[in-house]
């Protein structure tokens, strides 16, 4: 039996060659697993540590680590910091030249380094993967391994042969394992890589994705109401220093003009020029501006520890660009607060980007048919395409993406194989996809951060509620609104708990239709009502579906829990309704100017199609009639509901809809202020009078 000395045992390393003090969380299990030989896919978030969990293996293994990596500064970059400890180091890519790469192999076939970087195309060069072949490996590591999967965002289809060269370095009755590592893969990612990679036996880690000191609150916000709601958040100084996620530039711009009147604030995005945006994001690091309105291109390169807020001013696109997101707050441990604004507007937008982003297939398929084996200049094969610049650029840029180009640096293009269309299709698709997700987490009522771990597929630590999200705690929440349930909801919900008991779980639309107490009562209400008992515990709600005549319908199931067996008649029940956002925070007649909200209205008005924009409040006697009727029916809606007037319909939302006169329920949703809970819940009324006053 050999034994170790304490230098060689995995803490002596990390003392000894890394001059770490101790491990991170989980490292130490993944290196242990590791250096024993196992396969394993490694998910945790960016700055958790992944580098270390291949980096001391192989040296506890020894011999040469290969680390395929698919960008050239990330390569730099550790290289440098690995050189740095005083280990061999060599890396091979294109931005190198022969001699460089030529003596790197030298190295290498001589045994003399510890790290071998190389650029996954380099293993298509002809002699290369056998020339890595004449040494056994002491491991592979894959970084960034989401490239590899089609259905990851950065997906790349050199790597994607990585696994047809893996056999071939492996080739060995103990081979060297593969680590694959990467800090964003959902489930459905995660299985793709171990695919591809062909590792059958490999283990998973997935770990480290609960933040437990973020408050995360999802709410529903008018988009013109947005700009006040994050003034007044940000108004206060504990809220700083924030960022806040704006959806396109220009909103990027207006908000934090909006915002400079009570804080330092400034815009960020890509259309901004380098040199303004260093000076943003230094000025931001240091302290001197305490706000930052950005669109994604912001947040890379930032190290700030002690940002309290972030704001999302529109739904995103994905999850995982969310998390990362929000992960940006709270860095220092203490208690940050994230607000995702959201409504019905920001679906049309979000198609609209889809659509942009990922352009029909026929449009890759004219460019595609226009490509040979000799190289031709874009320009000729643009006029010849019939697109539009913009939409020709996307499609020649995908099809390079996905293989069925190639372009050289002087902007010629040649065909490439054919089967960019099946991981184009794929792609697209799921990036809708991807954006189902989010909605239905806008709509979930299950904690917020349980369902986030369990995006990310780390099923063991799902289950844990936080205790301070939206859901959670709902009285805690600083931006919704929920308001106590009267003595009629209390007496639904037990007449809910009662008719469940008996049965193991009812359809939402069957539950409602069976109980007389709810006769009346919308859609909408009823959902939130029963949004309400989840959050209580008493009952869950699951998604579910079944198919009729070869079409697949989808309903959402009541079940009851355990603490809902329990409710008796006498049982105190804590209900919170979802109610839209707080008081404080809304752009009533009262915290703005009139002026301002006059431009407000204006602004909704011209964004509508049919082109009011000359005379934004056309002096339509029959339009004042519509008013006064749905001012009449506001009243008593909101009598009979127990609550404020403007939570049945704000003024300006009300305004819109006698301006607008929608005829039917798309019309109505087109309107601001108008979310499908909304329509639900009133647009029977609302249309009925609007019909009643045209005729
Ligand atoms: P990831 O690849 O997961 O995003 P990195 O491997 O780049 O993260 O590591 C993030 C940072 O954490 C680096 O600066 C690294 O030096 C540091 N780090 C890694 N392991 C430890 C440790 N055990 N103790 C202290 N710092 C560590
Ligand atoms: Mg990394
Ligand atoms: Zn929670």
């Amino acid at each position: 039996m050999t034994v170790l000395s304490h230098a060689d045992t995995p803490i002596g390393l990390l003392q000894s060659v890394f001059g770490f003090v101790g491990f991170l969380a989980n490292q130490e299990k993944v290196c242990d697993a590791a250096i024993e030989g196992r396969d394993l896919l490694l998910v945790m978030p960016t700055g958790a540590g992944k580098s270390l969990c291949y980096q001391l293996p192989a040296i506890a293994r020894g011999g040469t680590a290969l680390v395929i990596s698919p960008l050239i500064s990330l390569m730099e970059d550790q290289a440098a910091k690995l050189a740095a400890l005083g280990l061999r180091v060599a890396r091979i890519h294109s931005g190198l030249d022969r001699g460089a790469a030529r003596q790197a192999c030298v190295e290498y076939l001589e045994g003399a380094l510890q790290f071998l970087f190389v650029a996954p195309e380099r293993l298509r060069v002809p002699g290369f993967p056998e020339m890595l072949a004449k040494r056994k490996l002491a491991l592979i590591a894959i970084d960034e391994a989401h490239c590899i999967s089609q259905w990851g965002h950065d997906f790349r289809p050199d790597y994607r042969m990585l696994g047809q060269y893996l056999p071939g370095l492996r080739n060995s009755p103990d081979p060297p394992p593969v680590i694959a590592l990467t800090a964003t893969a959902t489930p459905t990612v995660q299985a793709d890589i171990l695919a591809q990679l062909g590792m059958a036996n490999s283990l998973k880690f997935i770990h480290g994705f609960r933040r437990k000191n973020l408050a995360i609150e999802v709410v529903e916000v008018a988009v013109p109401a947005r700009a006040s709601a994050i003034c007044h958040l940000l108004a206060s100084s504990a809220r700083r220093p924030a960022i806040v996620y704006a959806t396109s530039r220009k909103q990027s711009e207006s908000l934090a003009a909006e915002l400079s009147l009570i804080v330092r604030a400034a815009a960020y995005h890509a259309g901004l020029d380098a040199e303004t945006r260093t000076r943003v994001q230094k000025a931001f690091q240091a302290g001197e501006l305490e706000v930052v309105v950005a669109t994604i291109a912001f947040g890379m390169g930032i190290d700030k520890a002690d940002i309290r807020t972030v704001i999302h001013a529109g739904l995103p696109a994905t999850l995982e660009g969310y998390y990362q997101e929000i992960g940006r707050a709270g860095r220092d441990g203490a208690l940050s607060r994230t607000f995702l604004m959201h409504s019905y507007a920001d679906q049309r937008t979000h198609n609209f980007f889809l659509n942009r982003d990922y352009p029909p297939v026929e449009h890759l398929n004219k460019v595609f048919a226009a490509l040979g084996e000799d190289p031709r200049p874009a320009a000729e094969l643009w006029s010849e395409s019939k697109l539009d610049e913009e939409e020709f650029d996307k499609a020649l840029e995908k099809l390079e993406i996905h293989g069925g180009a190639r372009v050289d640096f002087g902007g010629a293009a040649t065909k490439g194989a054919a089967g960019w269309k099946k991981t184009y299709t794929i792609q697209a698709q799921y990036r809708a996809e991807q954006f189902e997700r989010v909605l239905r987490f806008t709509r979930s009522s299950t904690c917020r951060m349980s369902a986030l771990v369990r995006h990310f597929g780390d099923v063991n630590d799902a289950n844990q509620p936080c205790g301070i999200c939206d859901i959670c705690d709902p009285a805690g929440a600083v931006l919704r609104q929920f308001r106590r349930a009267t003595p009629t909801e209390r007496r639904i919900v037990q007449a809910i708990v009662d008719r469940l008991r008996p049965v193991s779980y009812m359809a939402t639309g069957t539950l409602q239709r069976s109980l007389e107490l709810v006769d009346g009562m919308s859609r909408g209400d009823f959902d939130g009502l029963l949004d309400a008992i989840v959050r209580a515990g008493l009952i869950e709600i699951e998604e579910a579906e079944f198919e009729k005549n070869g079409e697949i319908l989808r309903f959402r199931k009541v079940l009851i829990t355990e603490i809902g067996l329990e409710v008796r008649p006498a049982t105190p029940l804590p209900l919170l309704i979802g109610d839209g956002i707080a008081d404080e925070f809304e752009a009533g007649s009262k915290a703005l100017p009139r002026q301002k909200k006059a431009t407000t209205s204006a602004r909704i008005a011209s964004q509508k199609p049919g082109g009011m924009e000359t005379n934004p409040e056309p002096a339509d006697p029959a339009s004042e009639v519509l008013v006064a009727l749905l001012r009449e029916w506001r009243t008593a809606e909101a009598k009979r509901l127990g609550v404020p007037a403007f939570v049945v319909l704000h003024d300006r939302t009300l305004q819109a809809v006698a301006r607008a006169r929608p005829a039917n329920g798309a019309q109505l949703l087109e309107i601001d202020g108008i979310g499908p809970a909304k329509a639900e819940r009133f647009g029977v009324a609302i249309l009925k009078l609007c019909a009643v006053s045209s005729s």
